[in-house]
């Protein structure tokens, strides 16, 4: 290139690099291929080097003909030609790869400063001295040093608390070393000092990176205060959450075992107090079999009576306790409401009749009667409210009554409704009666006696048999209790007794009782039972509905007369009855309360065919009902139909002068089976497990066992075991044991026989299926002894 600037010759690099001819650059300026933007700087190379002499080299872009730019290094050296003129002689090279790069290293130093400066997080980065080299705006704002005084300072010194330094200072030079072989990243927690002193914690993660100089490194800063107050706050929580279950468990924990012991006391307390109780009651029973003055068998019954008001206690607050605690299973047993009905009112009637009360029981002809459920349970309600009315009602009657609600399928809701004329329960204590432990004045009950739980273990039985539980009263003018349960009807055809019956359907029978409600329950039996029943409330209405019913020509063929009535008392009516002779066919029944069975001649002269007492059993009166008017067919005249001639269990055993125990753990079971063997003239105790029973026959002579095989404590199968050894003792150990069992299944049968039971009934028991057991294992009839006629008249 010459001085002005003109090529004077080029090589065909050069062409190729400027996209030109050889031939055509000649001549040209060589500032045409050079961009605008470098002009200048061309211009002040080329006059140093044609001033100076000295040879230049500097970077510039080049500018084809087409526009493009290229990036090239140009080195220029001068010296003169033939003609001494000077000549520049430049060599160019392509360095557009390397201008690439650059640029794209300073775009990046772009992007990363947008981005860093953008940052919410403190970015700062140091060189291998630990002197700081960047700071990002974020930088400024959580530490308070604006850049310009941050750049330069070291790290450590300008942000560490004092304390950290040294360590600071070794940690990050062992940072550096480790970092050394590639980039390592950490991330670490620390405090670090605001420009006004107050302590930040951040968290750090820091990266190394080796540049020419070194090891240099990007720290991110990060303020945690706020994590680490919400981590504090979650710990908290978390800790308060963890005391709180804790608690919660304690006391869960405390609340069972307390329970538990609850439990385990009352059984255990019970247990204590049962088994001298039982001795007290079995003893007694056996001084009353002794000679003894009035006095003494006064005192000995108040023992006794005492005794087992006792038990009772007892054993009511075990059941509560037990229902409380939710152990209390119901049993599914075949069963019949009738029997059962007429068994409970049986078991009343000599509390009632004392109390010259009349108790009544009346089962809706809609029931079915074939039932299947807990039949104890039922019972247990049942006898609660009806011997509470008993309770309660010192004049008029108590009358229990049976019907259907609903029915789907083999599933019936029954409703139970007992009625008293009693006291009554004010109406603002009607809420309450149903809590354990209340009754509705204390001074009364003093009189009454009672615990307060009746009820309230009613309203549980009632409830967990489906059912719900209730009462209307009006004081001083009686109660209504009533409740209903859910029960499933047996499969298969109803009994007889439960049937209308051939010999008595059609059969016209009057019925003559002053009291309405036994008017309506009785004359409601012997619809269901087919007769054509017409019912008045005194005698003279029913001489005069007799009258008419001969006018008509449809006789009376049966009068059911009850004995007390104000006015024309039974007696007088009868003999009225009888004193006519057209009315010689019609069959007098009297009906007589408990108690006055001694004067069954006379009422036999007097011309009655039979003689009821009342609460009338099903079976019985319709038995009987037959038996008359068969009789009216035969010729001579019979002796007087009682219930002791139907086919019947009661007294059956009075001759026998036999004690029986019965161990069963179930309160109403118990009572309902010493209520059986009461009837059938046998004294017997009730313990309710296998080790009272053992402790008992221990004491007592007894000549049987009914021995329940499911009992807590002791079960009725180890309890025989045990009596069974040669070494136990039993007085007896060869007494005879009868298992009372609800699972009468074959093999259980056998099982019971291997281990020393002698026989077994299946529950719930009936009179019938006990008396035959009792007849195959009662020891044979004693001596004849003064004592067993009395107990033979002894009314049931
Ligand atoms: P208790 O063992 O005292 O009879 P209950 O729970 O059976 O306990 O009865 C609670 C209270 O309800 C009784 O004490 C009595 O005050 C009242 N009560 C229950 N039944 C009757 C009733 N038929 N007539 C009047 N009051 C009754």
């Amino acid at each position: 290139v010459s001085e002005p600037g003109l090529i004077q010759q080029a090589n065909l690099t050069a062409a190729a690099l400027l996209s030109v001819a050889r031939g055509a650059l000649v001549g040209k300026l060589f500032s045409q291929f050079i961009c605008r933007e470098d002009q200048e700087l061309y211009y002040r190379h080329r006059q140093q080097l044609f001033g100076s002499k000295q040879p230049q080299a500097y970077d510039l872009r080049l500018l084809k003909p087409d526009g493009t730019i290229v990036w090239a290094h140009l080195a220029a050296t001068v010296a003169p030609d033939a003609g001494g003129e000077p000549v520049g002689r430049v060599t160019l090279s392509d360095i557009s790869g390397r201008k690439q790069a650059e640029e794209a290293v300073r775009d990046g130093e772009v992007l990363l400063r947008a981005i860093t400066d953008t940052a919410r997080d403190a970015v700062v980065m140091i060189n291998p001295q630990g002197l700081i080299t960047y700071w990002n705006p974020a930088a400024e704002e959580l530490f308070g040093y604006p850049k310009p005084e941050a750049l330069g300072q070291n790290l450590h010194q300008l942000l560490a608390p004092a304390r950290y330094h040294a360590a600071h200072r070794a940690g990050f030079a062992s940072f550096i070393r480790s970092g050394q072989g590639g980039a390592v990243n950490r991330t670490l927690g620390l405090e670090a000092c605001h420009r006004d002193g107050h302590e930040i914690p951040v968290e750090m993660s820091l990266s190394a990176f080796l540049q020419q100089d070194g090891w240099h490194a990007a720290a991110i800063l990060r303020d945690i205060t706020a994590r680490q107050r919400a981590e504090a706050e979650l710990q908290e929580t978390n800790r308060r959450l963890a005391e709180a279950t804790a608690h919660a468990h304690d006391l869960a924990s405390r609340a069972e075992s307390a329970t538990a012991a609850k439990g385990e006391f009352l059984a255990n307390m019970s247990h204590e107090i049962r088994t001298p109780l039982n001795g007290v009651i079995g003893m007694t029973g056996l001084l009353l079999d002794t000679p003894l003055d009035p006095e003494q068998r006064r005192y000995a019954e108040a023992v006794r009576s005492s005794g087992e008001a006792l038990l009772g206690l007892i054993n009511d607050i075990l059941d509560f306790s037990k229902i409380e605690a939710g152990k209390l299973d119901l049993e599914t047993l075949d069963f019949e409401l009738l029997s059962l009905l007429d068994d409970l009112t049986a078991a009343l009637a000599v509390r009632a009749h004392e109390k010259g009360l009349e108790l009544l029981c009346g089962v809706d002809p809609a029931v079915p009667t074939r039932l299947r459920g807990d039949p104890g349970r039922l019972r247990q309600i049942l006898n609660n409210l009806a011997g509470n009315a008993v309770k309660f009602t010192s004049a008029g009657e108590v009358a229990i009554r049976a019907s259907l609600i609903e029915e789907a399928g083999s599933d019936v809701l029954l409703r139970f409704a007992v009625r008293d004329t009693g006291i009554g329960i004010p109406a603002d204590k009607l809420g309450l009666i149903f809590g354990k432990f209340t009754q509705v004045d204390a001074s009364i009950t003093r009189q009454y006696g009672g615990s307060g739980l009746g009820l309230a273990i009613s309203k549980q039985l009632a409830e967990l048999m489906g059912g719900q539980i209730g009462v209307e009263s009006v004081e001083g003018q009686g109660s209504e209790f009533w409740f209903t349960v859910r029960l499933s009807r047996q499969a298969g055809e109803a009994p007889a007794a439960d049937r209308p019956a051939a010999d008595l359907r059609g059969v016209r029978a009057l019925l003559v009782d002053d009291s309405a409600t036994a008017r309506e329950l009785l004359t409601t039996r012997l619809a269901a039972w087919g007769l054509r029943p017409v019912a008045v409330p005194d005698g003279p209405s029913a001489l005069q509905a007799l009258a008419q019913a001969l006018a008509q020509h449809d006789p009376f063929r049966l009068a059911l007369i009850d004995l007390e009535m104000p006015g024309m008392d039974g007696e007088t009516l009868g003999r009225a009855l009888r004193a006519d002779p057209r009315l010689a066919d019609t069959r007098m029944v009297l009906l007589t309360s408990l108690g006055r069975h001694g004067d069954t001649r006379r009422f036999q002269e007097l011309g009655f065919a039979a003689h009821a007492t009342k609460p009338l059993r099903h079976e019985e009166l319709r038995a009987m009902l037959s038996l008359v008017l068969k009789e009216r067919h035969e010729a001579t005249p019979a002796p007087m139909v009682t219930r002791h001639t139907a086919p019947e269990t009661v007294n059956r055993f009075a001759d026998r002068q036999a004690r029986i125990l019965v161990a069963e753990d179930n309160i109403v079971n118990q009572l309902v089976v010493l209520g059986m063997l009461k009837k059938m003239g046998l004294s017997a105790d009730a313990v309710a497990n296998g080790a009272e029973a053992l402790k008992a026959l221990e004491s007592v002579p007894y000549d049987l066992v009914l021995m329940d095989i499911q009992m807590p404590e002791m079960g009725g199968i180890e309890a025989t075991r045990r009596l069974r050894q040669p070494e136990s003792a039993v007085l007896n150990p060869r007494i005879p044991v009868i298992a009372l069992t609800a699972n009468a299944m074959q093999g259980d049968r056998e099982h019971y026989l291997a281990v020393g039971m002698n026989d077994h009934v299946a529950k719930p028991v009936s009179r019938q299926a006990l008396a035959e057991a009792l007849e195959r294992w009662l020891p044979p009839t004693a001596a004849a002894d003064p004592r067993d006629q009395v107990g033979a008249h002894v009314e049931p």
